[in-house]
């Protein structure tokens, strides 16, 4: 039975963080919304153009793009033993698409983890956000530095600011989370789903709250 695990947490709680972190640890390919749509700008493809603007405003892609964008990526061989989503579902309408698509493959979401975080963190944590050109990588000029400044640990890439990282698209990005997306919370509570992770603790202590929510849930 394949697992697949949903991230959930407001911009910057760290869900990119701890991917990296237990996609290995549960050999769980790590798909990222977020990612994927970055790669697609970076290759100019016309999903990438489609996105642009609503990624430069802080806004949410519609529903239908990104549902089938997730639904052609779940189908890939890669995914054969489920997969750990950061960023995706984000609206009620993405998660019920996403709980369809796996009762077609008579699979379902097993724990959601929702890293939590306060608004004032998020926006300290945003703005020190340094990203890596080649994978995605994701550093924090004070909390997690690189070895160098502006290289990428571990394949040597440059790490740039998201342009999204910007104060004025911070806060609107937390405003749309806080409207569209956190009624998630509740949603996936009901189901009995919901593991909280206080996300204010070092990268490594919110590491094995996770791991432990995760072996509890499944
Ligand atoms: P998300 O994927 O939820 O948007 P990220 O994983 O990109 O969040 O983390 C946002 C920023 O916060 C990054 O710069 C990251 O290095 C930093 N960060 C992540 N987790 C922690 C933590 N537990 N404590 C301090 N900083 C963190
Ligand atoms: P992230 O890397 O998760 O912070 O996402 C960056 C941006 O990509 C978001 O602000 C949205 O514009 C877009 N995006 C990522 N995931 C989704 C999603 N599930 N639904 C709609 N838009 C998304």
């Amino acid at each position: 039975m394949p697992t697949y695990i949903v991230l959930l947490g407001p911009p910057g709680a760290g869900k990119g963080t701890q991917a990296e972190i237990i996609s290995e640890t549960l050999q769980l390919v790590h798909i990222s919304s977020g990612d994927i749509f970055r790669e697609n700008l970076k290759k100019q493809t016309e999903l990438g153009k489609l996105a642009q603007g609503f990624m430069n405003r802080g806004e949410l892609v519609p529903d239908d793009v990104t549902i089938g964008m997730i639904a052609e990526r779940l189908r890939r061989p890669d995914c054969a033993n489920g997969a750990l989503l950061d960023g995706f579902p984000r609206t009620p309408a993405q998660a019920n698409a996403l709980a369809e698509m796996l009762a077609g493959w008579k699979a379902r979401v097993q724990c959601v983890p929702y890293i939590y975080v306060p608004a004032q963190v998020l926006i300290e944590r945003l703005s020190g956000r340094w990203t890596c050109r080649a994978q995605g990588h994701i550093y924090h000029e004070k909390f997690n530095p690189p070895v160098t400044a502006g290289i990428c640990d571990d394949d040597g890439s440059e790490l740039y600011q998201r342009e999204d990282d910007k104060p004025a698209t911070v806060e609107n990005r937390i405003r749309v989370y806080l409207e569209q997306t956190s009624p998630l919370i509740e949603y996936y509570r009901n189901q009995g789903l919901l593991a909280e992770v206080d996300g204010t603790l070092p990268i490594n202590q919110v590491t094995e709250l996770l791991m432990a929510a995760i072996q509890k849930g499944q």
